[in-house]
């Protein structure tokens, strides 16, 4: 048991479990959640505490609810079969976490310190972990501005916040490709502006796009480059893959493009195996070639949520790509397979990724 010294209270009336098969995505919360305060520089972050998971009372002039000044992560804890508890590279989002607050004016936190809240608050609220295949306890650390200022500057004060929330399996009846939009008029990110952080503002401004094609059948859209609608960036929220003529090509970090750590992973994995991969400008014209020329082999997303969710078809204007007949291509469902079965603690961790509650 990591000890840290912080308040500890614990909940007088632990809630009710959801069955199983009611978790969804982020509808059900445990008992507790970690906080701490950040009010000057002088004293920095704060008063670190474990307290009974309850809302949380704010000044309407906060400036979190004016100017968006928040940050935000996701991760995942997995039980294994023979109980143990596992988390997936959390490092990796704590690290980013901080590059998130860099890039939205807010104080760095102490990034050991905070995994080791976490660790302390999984613990608490270990029941909560769910077991049947395919589910976890999905992690939500995020921070906001609490000044209570209408000035648009920076906050003086923030909180941190962890609350965690077990998860039903992503593919109930199992891994289905997605029908996609590429969205040639609403953009999600600009160099120089805030795509590479974890904040709110850029899926707010995600939300008109989705919602448009959404009743068309679309899971999600496309994201293509700011300035030339040209360069392919992101799918929805995750990162995206392409197979093509036998080698994995995903787009650069060029700045707009959230770093991944389930699109770091995968191109470690592919690495291990010896697999050629690219990290490189695509543009929409040359997947159509590709398409066209019959070398598009493969494409999915990825991301903490789905890990892998294999794409079946892209509407880019009026012209259609079915890709690999709409069916999971034979890469995409190994690297489902590998990268879970790390997760889910089934398979040799043979790139030392997950760090044990
Ligand atoms: N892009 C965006 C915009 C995201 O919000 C996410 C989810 N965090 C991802 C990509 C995938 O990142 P990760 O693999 O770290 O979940």
């Amino acid at each position: 048991m990591v000890s840290l010294s912080m308040e500890i209270e614990l909940t007088k009336t632990k809630k009710q479990k959801p069955a199983p098969n009611e978790l969804g995505f982020g509808k059900y919360y445990t008992d507790h959640m970690f906080m701490m305060d950040y009010d000057n520089p002088e004293e920095g972050w704060h008063n670190p505490r474990i307290i009974p998971y309850q809302p949380i009372s704010l000044d309407p002039a906060a400036k979190v609810f004016h100017y968006g000044q928040t940050v935000f992560e996701g991760m995942k804890a997995y039980r294994t079969s023979d109980e143990r508890i596992l988390l997936f590279r959390p490092q990796k989002n704590f690290k980013r976490l901080n590059l998130s607050n860099d890039r939205i004016d807010i104080p760095q936190i102490d990034e050991e310190f905070a995994l080791e809240a976490l660790k302390q608050l999984i613990q608490i609220d270990q029941d909560w972990i769910p077991t049947e295949k395919g589910t976890s306890l999905y992690i939500r650390p995020f921070i906001i501005a609490t000044e209570a200022s209408l000035g648009a500057s920076t906050s003086t004060s923030y909180q941190f916040i962890i609350i965690l929330s077990p998860v039903g399996s992503y593919y109930p009846e199992g891994i289905k490709p997605v029908r996609i939009y590429v969205e040639s008029e609403y953009v999600r990110a600009v160099k120089g502006g805030t795509g590479m952080a974890k904040t709110a503002g850029n899926y707010a401004s995600g939300l008109k796009a989705h919602s448009g094609v959404a009743g068309s059948g679309f899971a999600q859209v496309l994201w293509l480059d700011g300035i030339e609608r040209k360069y392919i960036e992101e799918v929805g929220s995750m990162n995206v893959f392409f197979k093509i003529n036998g080698k994995v090509v995903t787009p650069a970090l060029t700045g707009s493009i959230l770093d991944g750590v389930t699109r770091n992973s995968i191109l470690q994995l592919l690495k291990h195996w010896n697999i050629p991969t690219e990290e490189r400008l695509i543009s929409i014209d040359e997947l159509y070639e590709a398409y066209t020329n019959g070398t598009l082999e493969e494409s999915f997303g990825t991301g903490t949520a789905a890990v892998i969710s294999p794409i079946g078809e892209l509407q880019w204007q009026d012209k259609k790509m079915i890709i690999n007949e709409g069916n999971t291509g034979e890469l995409s469902a190994r690297l489902y397979n590998a990268l879970t079965g790390i997760q889910n603690g089934e398979q040799e961790d043979v790139l030392d990724w997950m760090v044990e509650v």
